[in-house]
């Protein structure tokens, strides 16, 4: 007898050999088209509605990617150096996804003519060693000696990363004010340090930066309108502790025979309350936050007693509170002293836009600030704190790494140059290969010719021949419809982009190729593929 060998669950679905490689390629060339559109100062903007009817409007590749729900396994490797190219550098997100795919479909032709992906991939990972060693050798670093010249850099490179976004017009203007928020930090830069608020309404040029903290004011209590709105070097508590009486309805039981033993139960919650309240009164603190909210009878106590209140505030503005001002979050009312409290200079409520704001400023401990965002709609909003965001991004890395290279496609084009006269020097399939990925890398000055509505061919011709000439800083002038030295232009771009974006574009890129196989096996619950119950109709006998 024969013996079974079942190796795969029954519907399993395999493909496998030159067939899948081909179907991986395309899968992935159509995720390119996605966002395709989107890359540069005249990229379009994606309208992407999820399936409880969000609308988001975005720019940003990782952004994109992150909110299509897409299904092709091999496809989502693109989503994957997204998403890393956002964490590492914040910026050329649409850049690397862009690249990845157009460097397997430069290499497709080859793939579908036999050639081994083994030796495609070891093109592309030669092609990328000396991408490399080429921008290493060409960035300019900028000395950090003079505060001016960094400063002057950092505006630059944070004004090319919103130069692609919705917000472009007030790009300069944001610039400097990114630039503000992040040289206020202390040397390791925490992100979390720069709060990011937003308030619907008034224009963009009303956003302002409040160096320190600040947060919307929180649902409050009658009273509230008499505690005072402002201090010079304030003293605040920041609890986690609930300061309402509280109604145990449901879970307590008690039985009481007559009046006077209710009312001692009264009494007793009452002073339970009370108690904690002069303590807090009793530390000397003139500013009480709490995550917990804080009730009438609280609030009416406090503003008796010159104390302003806040109750709910979000956790992430206690805790940025927290370390910027000093001082604990405390749990219970017991062990409030003055060691324990947070100290600012100025505290003060104003009123933004239709908001009041609770801002704290001059916090001895940590480097903080916020960004008070303004604008039209949400959504509109919603991007607006994106783009900052990678624009925020960018100023950290170039403080870490203060080399630039000329963005608008200049360094593309110089390294698709010299990969070609790299490719000139050997034999064999690998010259054609390395020509091919050389040809890739002009997608990113031909998107952005295309993109903008210019003629692409004519304006990479001019290109191929101003790099050959020595000009290796020319890129696409996006205004004039011509080509410019992007490096005297100031459209800088930290290199470490760049370093980042091709790595992951030329490793996702040889992931896909070294996969021939597929093997997914059916979900558990599922019926299998074959011999499943398919019903009448279809021709079946049953
Ligand atoms: P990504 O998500 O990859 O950052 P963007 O839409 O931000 O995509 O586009 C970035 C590209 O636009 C980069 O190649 C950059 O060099 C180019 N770019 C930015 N500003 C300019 C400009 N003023 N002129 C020409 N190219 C620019
Ligand atoms: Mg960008």
């Amino acid at each position: 007898m024969q013996p079974q060998i079942v190796l795969l669950k029954e519907g399993t679905d395999t493909s496998q050999g030159k067939p899948q490689l081909v179907s991986n390629i395309n899968a992935c060339q159509s995720i390119v088209d996605a966002v395709r559109t989107t890359l540069g100062p005249r990229g379009m903007d994606k309208l992407i509605v999820d399936a409880h009817g969000k609308a988001t409007i975005s720019n940003d590749g990782a952004t994109i990617m992150k909110l299509l729900d897409i299904v092709h396994p091999a496809a989502k490797t693109l989503v994957d150096i997204a998403k890393s190219q956002d964490a590492e550098v914040g910026d050329g997100t649409t850049s690397v996804v862009l690249l990845a795919g157009e460097f397997l479909k430069q290499v497709k032709p080859f793939v579908e003519d036999g050639v081994h992906p083994r030796i495609v991939i070891k093109a592309i990972r030669k092609a990328l060693q000396l991408c490399m060693d080429k921008i290493n050798e060409m960035a300019v670093h900028i000395e950090k000696q003079s505060k001016t010249e960094q400063r002057a850099l950092l505006e630059k490179c944070a004004a090319t990363a919103m130069s692609s976004k919705l917000i472009h017009q007030q790009k300069d203007f944001f610039a400097k004010m990114v630039v503000d928020a992040v040289l206020s930090l202390d040397e390791l830069l925490p992100l979390n340090m720069i709060g990011i608020k937003k308030v619907t309404g008034g224009s963009l040029e009303e956003s302002q930066l409040v160096s320190g903290v600040a947060f919307k004011k929180t649902f409050s209590y009658a009273g509230f309108e008499m505690a005072p709105k402002g201090y010079e070097n304030c003293k605040i508590a920041l609890l986690n502790i609930e300061l309402e009486l509280k109604a145990e309805r449901d879970n307590a039981e008690i039985r009481v025979d007559n009046v006077k033993e209710y009312q001692k139960v009264v009494d007793a919650e009452w002073q339970i309350l009370y108690n904690k309240l002069a303590k807090i009164h009793e530390s000397g603190a003139n500013v009480v936050l709490s995550k917990l909210p804080i009730g009438d009878v609280a609030t009416q106590y406090f503003a008796d007693r010159n104390i302003f209140c806040a109750g709910r505030v979000p956790e992430e503005d206690l805790k940025r509170t927290m370390k910027a001002c000093g001082g604990a979050v405390m749990t219970t009312a017991n062990d409030i002293s003055p060691n324990v409290l947070g100290l600012c200079e100025r505290f003060a409520e104003r009123q933004v836009g239709g908001e009041r704001f609770n801002l704290f400023q001059g916090c001895p401990n940590a480097k903080t600030s916020t960004l008070i965002l303004r604008g039209g709609a949400e959504q509109f909003l919603e991007e607006t704190e994106r783009s900052l965001h990678d624009a925020i991004m960018i100023v950290r890395r170039t403080i870490k790494h203060d080399s630039v290279v000329a963005g608008g496609g200049a360094i593309e084009m110089e390294l698709s140059k010299v990969l070609r006269d790299y490719s000139r020097t050997i034999a064999g399939k690998e010259q054609l290969l390395i020509a091919a990925i050389a040809k890739g890398l002009e997608i990113i000055p031909r998107q952005l010719c295309d993109n903008a509505g210019f003629d692409a061919t004519n304006i990479l011709n001019k290109l191929r021949q101003k790099h050959a000439q020595g000009g290796k800083w020319y890129g696409v002038d996006i205004t004039k419809e011509d080509i410019a030295d992007n490096y005297e232009q100031c459209v800088w771009e930290p290199s470490i982009i760049k370093i980042n974006a091709l790595s992951a574009a030329a490793e996702a890129a040889c992931m896909i190729l070294s996969v021939d196989e597929t093997i997914r096996s059916p979900k558990a619950g599922e019926a299998p593929m074959a011999g499943a119950p398919m019903g009448r109709g279809m021709g079946r006998p049953m």
